[in-house]
C-alpha cells in the first residue's frame, strides 16, 4: 500500500478475501469489462453527450495513455477539480489506468482548500475546469505552480494557458494493472480538524462497496441515476452512485447542479428511476413539486443522507415525489447504513437503517468506551471491510481517531434500535453541517483570528429550517466591531471557500467556560438559536488573550 497509508491486518484482510467481499479488482480494469458486458448501451448522458460504455472505455483508454505520455506515473497523486461532466468520469478512470492517485477536490474549494490538498498529498498535478460559475480555476492552478514545489502539470478543460484535456490523448497502451489493495483514490474527511484530512479508499474496500450498495438497492441494467449533487461526493460516486450503477450496466445521468426544476426535466426526460440528495435539496425538490407538471413517475427511490433527515420532511417524500424513500447515513471513511425497500414506514422516516455489510462491525460507547445498551446514545465507533484504518500521513491524528483495536472514532453520537437499526441522534464534533457541506468550526475561527480586530473566536452551528443548520460566530473584539460583510470579505480574500463562510456574527464580552476552562460550545449553540437568552458570560481572561 503507498506509504503514508494504514493496511487492515492480515487476518482481517484474509477473512474479507475469503468471504468473497475483496475480489481483487482493479477499478481501473472496469470501464473495458463493463464495455465487454455493456457495448453499446449508454453509460453515461450529459446534456446532449450521451457515450455508450464502449466510447467511455475508449475515451478513459486514449486519456490514460496521454497522461502516460505526459509523464503522468503510477503512484503520482493528482488533484481533481472537475464539475459534474463526463470529463471528470474520464478524467478519474484514467488515472486509475494509469495507476495515479486522484484526490477529489470539491468543485467550491479554492486557494485556502487547494493549496492545502496539493501539499499534503504531495501531488504532481492539478486538472481544473478553465473558468467554471465565475471563478477562474487556470488562475488558481497558477498560483499553486508557482507556491507548491511537488506540482509540475496543470491540465484544463479551458481552452488555454496550460495542457487542456483534448490534448490529453494518444493510441491506448496495453493495459497495466493495479495491485487491488492499494489506494485508487483518496476522498475528504468531512473536516473535525482545520482542513480536510484524506481518506485512502482502496480498489477492493471501494468495488466492494459500490457493490454492496447497489446489490442492497436492488439496482440493475434497467436503472437511470440521476447524479444530482456533486459528482466527487463519496455519497455520488460511489453509494451506489456512480461506479455502482455502471457496475449493474445501467445509465448515469449529471446534472449540473441539483436545482430542482432542471433535475426534474431530467428525470422526466431520461426516465430516471433513482436519485441521491441531502435533505436541503429534498426540501427544495418538494417546494418545486407543489407546481411542477413534470412526469417524475419513472422514480422508484430518492435515497436521502449526508446531514439529518427531519421527520417531518422524510413522511412528505412519498406521497409528494412519488417514490420511495431510502435514509441514507454515510461518510467517505467508510461505514454506509441505509434503510431497506422492505422497511416499515416508521423505520423509514425514523431511523437510517442497517449497515450495508454483514461484515460491518459497530459499536455504541459510552466517554470510557464501554458500549451502552440498545436505545441509550453514545459515539458510534466503527470498523470493515470499506472503512478507512487510517488517513493519511497523520499519525498523530490517526492516534485519536482509532481505538487500538482498529475502531474509527466517528464523533457521530448514534443509538440502535431492538431491531439493530441506526439512528443518528447528534454529534460530538465540532462541524457545521450547512445543507450538504461539512465545515470545520476549528478552520473559520483560524481564518476569523486572523482579522486584526478580532480578539477571539467561536464557531457553532444554529438550526436552519432550510439549510438545517447555519454557521454562526462569536467574537470577542479589540477595538472595532467589524461587521458580518468586512469579515466576509476579509475570509474571501484569504482564499476560504463560500459555504465556509459565517452566515451570522454576534459579539460579546466574553465566552461561557465549562467547568474545566474550555468554550462552552453547547451554551453558545443554545444562545445563537435563542437571542433571548442571556449572554452575560463574565469575562475571565483579557482580551487580548
Ligand atoms: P461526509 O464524509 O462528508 O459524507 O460526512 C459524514 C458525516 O455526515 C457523518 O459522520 C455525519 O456526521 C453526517 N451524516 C451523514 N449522513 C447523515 C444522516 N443521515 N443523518 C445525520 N448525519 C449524517
Amino acid at each position: 500500500m503507498l506509504d503514508g497509508c494504514t493496511t487492515w491486518p492480515a487476518d482481517l484482510a484474509a477473512r474479507y478475501v475469503r468471504d468473497g467481499l475483496w475480489r481483487g479488482q482493479d477499478l481501473g480494469g472496469l470501464p473495458r469489462r463493463w464495455a465487454e458486458r455493456s457495448g453499446g448501451k449508454t453509460a453515461l448522458v450529459h446534456g446532449e453527450t450521451r457515450l455508450s460504455y464502449r466510447e467511455l472505455a475508449d475515451r478513459i483508454d486514449r486519456t490514460a495513455a496521454g497522461f502516460a505520455d505526459r509523464g503522468i506515473a503510477p503512484g503520482d497523486r493528482v488533484v481533481v477539480q472537475l464539475p459534474n461532466t463526463p470529463d471528470f468520469v474520464i478524467v478519474v478512470f484514467a488515472l486509475f489506468r494509469v495507476g495515479a492517485k486522484p484526490v477529489f477536490s470539491l468543485a467550491s474549494h479554492r486557494a485556502n482548500e487547494i493549496r492545502h490538498l496539493l501539499s499534503l498529498s504531495g501531488a504532481v498535478a492539478y486538472v481544473v475546469p478553465g473558468v467554471h460559475r465565475g471563478f477562474d480555476h487556470d488562475a488558481l492552478a497558477a498560483l499553486m505552480l508557482a507556491e507548491v514545489p511537488t506540482l509540475r502539470q496543470v491540465f484544463t478543460t479551458g481552452d488555454a494557458g496550460f495542457t487542456t484535456l483534448s490534448e490529453v490523448d494518444a493510441e491506448p497502451q496495453a493495459p497495466r494493472s493495479n495491485d487491488p489493495s492499494d489506494v485508487a483514490f483518496f476522498l475528504l474527511s468531512g473536516g473535525t480538524t482545520a482542513l480536510p484530512k484524506l481518506i485512502p479508499r482502496t480498489h477492493d474496500d471501494y468495488a466492494y462497496q459500490t457493490r454492496a450498495v447497489a446489490e442492497v438497492c436492488g439496482v440493475t441494467a434497467d436503472d437511470v441515476y440521476l447524479a444530482a449533487l456533486p459528482v466527487e461526493f463519496n455519497f455520488t460516486w460511489g453509494c451506489p452512485g456512480v461506479i455502482g450503477t455502471f457496475g449493474v450496466g445501467g445509465t448515469v445521468v449529471l446534472a449540473a447542479d441539483p436545482g430542482a426544476e432542471d433535475s426534474f426535466r431530467l428525470v422526466e426526460r431520461e426516465r430516471v428511476t433513482f436519485t441521491s440528495l441531502v435533505p436541503t435539496v429534498a426540501h427544495l425538490w418538494l417546494e418545486e413539486r407543489e407546481w411542477s407538471t413534470a412526469d417524475l413517475s419513472s422514480l422508484r427511490f430518492v435515497q436521502i443522507g449526508g446531514a439529518r433527515l427531519q421527520p417531518g420532511l422524510a413522511a412528505r417524500i412519498e406521497p409528494e415525489l412519488g417514490a420511495r424513500l431510502q435514509q441514507v447515513f454515510g461518510m467517505a471513511e467508510g461505514l454506509l447504513s441505509m434503510t431497506r425497500a422492505d422497511d416499515d414506514l416508521d423505520a423509514v422516516v425514523h431511523t437510517q437503517g442497517h449497515p450495508i455489510s454483514p461484515a460491518d462491525e459497530i459499536r455504541i460507547v459510552d466517554e470510557n468506551d464501554r458500549e451502552v445498551p440498545a436505545g441509550v446514545a453514545g459515539e458510534l465507533l466503527t470498523r470493515g471491510p470499506y472503512t478507512l484504518r487510517g488517513y493519511y500521513r497523520a499519525d498523530e491524528h490517526n492516534k485519536r481517531a482509532f481505538t487500538a483495536d482498529g475502531f474509527y472514532r466517528s464523533g457521530d453520537l448514534a443509538s440502535l434500535t431492538a431491531e439493530g437499526r441506526l439512528v443518528i441522534e447528534g454529534r460530538l464534533k465540532d462541524v457545521v453541517i450547512r445543507g450538504g457541506d461539512k465545515v470545520s468550526a476549528g478552520e473559520v475561527e483560524g481564518h476569523l483570528l486572523a482579522h486584526p480586530e478580532v480578539a477571539r473566536a467561536a464557531v457553532v452551528p444554529v438550526p436552519d429550517e432550510f439549510l438545517g443548520e447555519r454557521i454562526y460566530a462569536f467574537l470577542v473584539h479589540r477595538d472595532d466591531k467589524p461587521a458580518l460583510p468586512e469579515l466576509k470579505r476579509a475570509l474571501h480574500e484569504r482564499g476560504l471557500a463560500e459555504f465556509k463562510l459565517p452566515d451570522r456574527v454576534e459579539y460579546v464580552e466574553a465566552f461561557p467556560l465549562t467547568p474545566l476552562g474550555k468554550v462552552d460550545k453547547k451554551v453558545l449553540a443554545a444562545a445563537a438559536a435563542d437571542p433571548g437568552l442571556a449572554r452575560d458570560w463574565a469575562p475571565v481572561e483579557p482580551k487580548e488573550g
